[in-house]
């Protein structure tokens, strides 16, 4: 199976409107975009799993291909935006939502073909042969991140994270965790309970440890921050099309 990201930035993305900024004129030069965060599992039958849906490019990338089920983090827009088109989908789509009433415009109003379905704290779902748990995350939204359980492999998809409660740590350690992926938004001078920076991400991944450890859900901003100041990550960002065998 393959784990693929479409998209590892924030809500803006890169580039960003009217930035001038290097990282933004590096993606425009190589004709790139990366908007908000999300990724996919796709099964062996060539059907996917989808892990938030805020990226613009959903409805192209998969047009005829069948979604088993939608994991989504939380209602903000940019890992639900995708839904308000997908929802008027020829087939039905369950969706596994953290306990949010809210919600996100008139997502919960109108479903029509989304079947939302309410995930409690570590919770376990079963999709071909593929166990998904739901892990609680502290965020200005409910949240939760996803452990994804394949026969080969074992990947957390925690994005939209500005910290964890202990029973949440403390599952994730248990786990012998191969891939970790885990939100960066900001850099180290911004303090914010929101998202972490590349060090309380860092930090975080240590604690964890998981055999690889990547960062998440960065703006150009953040990135050029980690250039001018010459920081070495021991983990790095990555970015949209960012792939594993899983
Ligand atoms: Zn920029
Ligand atoms: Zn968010
Ligand atoms: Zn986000």
């Amino acid at each position: 199976m393959k784990f693929e990201f479409l998209g590892t930035a924030d809500t803006g993305g890169i580039p960003l409107h009217m930035c001038s900024c290097e990282v933004c004129e590096k993606a425009r030069l190589e004709k790139t975009t990366n908007r908000s965060t999300s990724a996919f599992l796709e099964l062996d039958d060539g059907s996917v799993i989808l892990f938030d849906a805020g990226c613009d490019t959903l409805m192209d990338r998969f047009n005829t291909t069948p979604i088993r089920a939608v994991f989504l983090t939380h209602f903000h827009a940019d890992h639900c935006l995708g839904l308000i088109r997908l929802r008027k989908s020829a087939h039905h789509i369950p969706c596994y939502i953290p306990d949010d009433q809210e919600g996100f415009g008139d997502l919960l109003v109108h479903k029509n073909n989304i079947e939302y379905r309410i995930l409690t704290p570590f919770e376990s779902i079963h999709i071909e042969g593929v166990e998904i748990v739901a892990v609680p995350l502290e965020h200005s939204k409910l949240t939760q991140g996803f452990v994804l359980f394949t026969c080969k492999k074992r990947v957390a998809y925690l994005t939209d994270c500005g910290g964890m409660r202990a029973e949440s740590l403390a599952y994730l350690k248990k786990q012998k965790l191969d891939y970790l992926f885990l939100d960066a938004a900001y850099t180290p001078s911004f303090d914010s309970d929101k998202h972490l920076n590349w060090e309380s991400a860092q930090a975080l991944i240590e604690a964890i440890a998981p055999k690889k450890g990547y960062l998440i859900h960065a703006s150009c901003h953040t990135l050029l921050g980690v250039q001018k100041r010459g920081v070495v990550l021991t983990y790095p960002y990555i970015e949209q099309g960012f792939c594993l065998e899983v």
